[in-house]
């Protein structure tokens, strides 16, 4: 068996299937107990402080300095810098039970547009998944709506969403150290975690801010189609659209149109980490993740990113 290549061709099914999307987070998940070590994540961090800058140089000169443009500098301590900046917290179950309020009034511009697009996610063909999800930024956007607060309570700290910068990421079962390719285990590279991290972190900016007019929106929203279709201020949090008809992932929440989204500041970053990859099989699985992300970028961004978040802005 030609290893290599079916590892390649496998891993563009396995990572078309692997969704990171706040909205799915409410309905795509059943209730098992979850036993993901937020260990890993600890030391996912503890490992990126050691990336190196040759990667991030290569990528800044092929993109018009890009990767010092959204991460601040090139080092590792500027990318632990930027998620820190963005999350506080990661936990693995939702705390439902403990979070205030524990039930929204707004939610139809969360619901999925189409049921069959669960039905199929839960189906056994179709093994869609989440490695992680930042609660925080859709828990914001509830505050805003309903107009309370929104607490959560983490570990017996009571943490009260006050921007989207409070981030708090969900990390999933399958935020793990390897995968399985018919019956063959793999190792996933820690970079490839790492941008899932980084991707979340970049879920946590409030690009532009939020107007009360945004708000009366999403209150009367009935579905996501319609945020994915409608909303003018994505940026807030970088919400996903739908990708399109013809797309692999038509229909789910799992591309960007407004600039600089989670899944573009990913690409960079893998595309940096694939660059400083010594390990051919890693390099193959860092190609593949990266060629995926870029896929999920339904236009690429011009100019200048803007890193920066903001609240609630003034009408007019
Ligand atoms: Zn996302």
């Amino acid at each position: 068996m030609n290893r290599g290549g079916s590892l390649k061709t496998s891993l563009f099914f396995l990572l078309s299937l692997i969704l990171l999307q706040a909205s799915l987070v409410a309905c795509g998940k059943d209730d098992t107990k979850i036993s993901t070590e937020v260990g890993l994540v600890d030391q996912d961090l503890a490992d990126i402080q050691e990336f190196n800058s040759q990667g991030a140089a290569r990528v800044d000169s092929e993109k018009k300095q890009i990767f010092t443009k959204l991460f601040g500098g090139r080092s590792g301590a500027d990318l632990l810098n930027f998620f820190q900046s963005r999350v506080k917290y990661w936990i693995t179950d939702e705390t439902e039970d403990v979070r205030f309020p524990n039930r929204f009034r707004y939610v139809g511009w969360l619901q999925d547009p189409d049921p069959r697009m669960l039905a199929s996610l839960s189906s056994n063909e179709s093994k869609a998944s989440m490695m992680a999800a930042n609660l925080s930024t859709e828990w914001w956007l509830h505050s805003l709506l309903e107009g309370v607060p929104v607490r959560v309570s983490i570990r017996g700290e009571t943490v009260q969403v006050n921007s989207m910068r409070d981030g708090i990421i969900y990390v999933a079962p399958d935020y793990k150290e390897t995968f399985e390719i018919d019956g063959e285990q793999f190792d996933w590279p820690a970079a490839y975690r790492q941008g899932v991290l980084i991707h979340e972190a970049r879920h946590s900016d409030c690009t532009g801010g939020i107007r009360p007019s945004d708000i009366a929106l999403l209150k009367r929203y009935t579905s996501y189609l319609q945020v994915s279709e409608e909303f003018p201020r994505k940026e807030c949090g970088h919400l996903h659209s739908l990708c399109p008809r013809g797309h692999d992932l038509a229909a789910l929440p799992a591309c960007d149109v407004a600039p600089w989204g989670s899944y573009e500041v990913e690409h960079y970053f893998i595309q940096a980490a694939y660059y400083n990859s010594k390990n051919f099989q890693e390099q193959q699985i860092l190609k593949a993740v990266a060629a995926d992300t870029w896929d999920r970028i339904l236009k690429p961004s011009t100019g200048d990113p803007d890193m920066g978040s903001s609240g609630l802005l003034g009408a007019s």
